[in-house]
């Protein structure tokens, strides 16, 4: 702990024990929008189970890809990956070896990610692999479990995982309740690995960035740069605050974020946004969020349960709609999200496509403008659209989400930047150059101070912008040279 103490210390940073948090990372000086508050290597990670391609061990890369030919289960992109990972792979690689093929289908990344951390503790152990004061077996112990809290199904399945655990590590001195602990701890601790653009690339266990508490109006923000987890902050942070990410996806009421933390953090939020918890305004943006709409489609009221429970009422302009109706848009909805999810599985885009558009004119009738369920439905045409290529469709939908991401992704947050970068690009292909320049820059405005601007998506993007502004004054000069003319 003095250790750690000592290397957050050089970094502005300390942290701090609090009775009803738990420990906590405090700021000791200030930090300004876009600062990189802390980076981490994982103490052990493992990429998802690839539904189509693999992906390199140590990279995640997809490109280029062979496997390791002793246990025909790892991969890398190249000689540097393996050699990074080889004093902790030779010994998963002996292990692993031993498998017999009819387990190794059981090998979920959960399970790998365990077997990791076990050797590579053996590893640091036996000081094959060096210690520091930020990469050491202490700070995963340290580590909450909240084992005391899972339910029974729950550590049913943890035993079990931890039995095969076992079977694979073969090392004495480890029993099966300590292992099943461990998952319990992985399972509030461990963080989901993305690329830039936020698609999940696999797991990782950053003991020292598990230090950071929640919050639903966080402070800082968590990117990843291949491997290595950025903790960057998104406003400025005196010195003495807490800071603070999200684990959660904060578009949504406070009921429903409550919900979303408790059951996989065990733990009642009280960050700023939370606290309202039945005040005014945040009962109004809960029916705004996830509510109805108001009968007539001039009023953009939000409404209210009725007490005497005929309905619900606006609370703008009086009007009631009545339960039955809402019940039935409700339920025809949910019998053609599942035929949508079906066709979009199953590569039928098209169908795929119009269905989602019936389901997005439900609930135009049924959801507030504001609604996020709306907003996901016209994301998932979003993106089946682009696939489609139709371009000019697909504008139209990325332009109507910007508006909900401006409420409820408030401030510096990565998700609003990708959409005005997908906005951008769209723009760019169909010819709209002034709007491309004009979404690209809103775009790099967030996402360097979430992304930062040397990682190769955001060198990316700078270029796309640069060519837009050449593109441009071309235009303009060619005007200018015909108007001359
Ligand atoms: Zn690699
Ligand atoms: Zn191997
Ligand atoms: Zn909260
Ligand atoms: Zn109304």
């Amino acid at each position: 702990m003095q250790d750690l103490q000592g290397a957050l210390s050089q970094r502005g940073l300390t942290v701090t024990n609090l009775p009803d948090k738990g420990r906590c990372l405090f700021s000791t000086r200030d930090f300004s929008p876009g600062e990189v508050i802390l980076n981490e290597e994982p103490f052990v990670s493992v990429p998802n189970r690839a539904s189509v391609d693999a992906r390199c061990d140590w990279c995640f890369l997809t490109t280029n890809l062979k496997r390791c030919s002793a246990c025909q289960v790892v991969w890398y992109c190249g000689s540097t990956c393996q050699k990074s990972d080889w004093k902790l792979h030779r010994l998963e690689c002996g292990v692993l070896s031993k498998v017999d093929k009819d387990r190794l289908k059981s090998l979920t990344p959960s399970i790998r990610l365990m077997v990791k951390l076990y050797l590579r503790r053996k590893l640091q152990n036996e000081k094959i692999i060096p210690t520091t004061a930020t990469d050491n077996y202490n700070l995963v112990e340290a580590l909450v479990s909240h084992i005391s809290e899972v339910d029974e199904k729950q550590l049913v399945l943890f035993a079990q995982m931890a039995n095969l655990v076992k079977l694979i590590l073969q090392l004495p001195g480890i029993d099966i309740k300590e292992i099943a602990e461990s998952f319990s701890k992985l399972a509030c601790n461990a963080h989901t690995i993305c690329d830039s653009e936020l698609r999940p690339l696999g797991t990782g266990l950053y003991p020292v960035i598990s230090i950071i508490n929640h919050s639903c109006l966080p402070n800082s923000v968590l990117v990843f740069e291949g491997r290595v987890a950025v903790v960057r902050s998104v406003q400025h942070i005196p010195k003495g605050t807490e800071v603070s990410i999200s684990y959660i996806e904060t578009a949504g009421s406070t009921m429903t974020r409550q919900k979303a933390l408790k059951e996989q953090y065990f733990f009642s939020c009280t960050c700023p946004r939370c606290v309202k918890l039945g005040q005014c305004d945040d009962i109004q943006e809960s029916a705004i969020l996830e509510g109805y709409r108001c009968k007539d489609d001039g009023c953009g009221g939000f409404l209210i349960r009725d007490p005497g429970d005929k309905g619900f009422i606006c609370q703008h302009c009086g009007l009631v709609r009545d339960k039955e109706e809402i019940t039935k848009i409700a339920s025809e909805t949910k019998l053609l999200s599942e035929k949508a999810s079906r066709l979009a599985s199953s590569g039928h885009n098209t169908e795929a496509c119009a269905t989602y558009k019936m389901i997005e004119e439900l609930q135009l009738k049924l959801c507030h403008s504001f609604s996020i369920a709306l907003m996901q439905t016209r994301e998932t045409l979003l993106k089946i659209l682009m696939e489609l290529q139709d371009w000019k469709e697909a504008l139209a939908y990325c332009r109507s989400t910007i508006p909900v991401y401006q409420r409820v992704y408030p401030g510096f947050h990565p998700l609003l930047g990708l959409q005005y970068y997908t906005c951008g690009k769209i723009e760019w292909l169909l010819g709209d150059t002034d709007n491309s320049i004009k979404s690209l820059s809103k775009a790099i405005d967030i996402l360097q101070i979430t992304h930062g601007m040397n990682t190769p998506f955001m060198k990316e993007l700078s270029i796309k912008l640069e060519e837009a502004h050449a593109e441009a004054s071309y235009k303009l000069s060619s005007k200018n040279l015909s108007i001359d003319d």
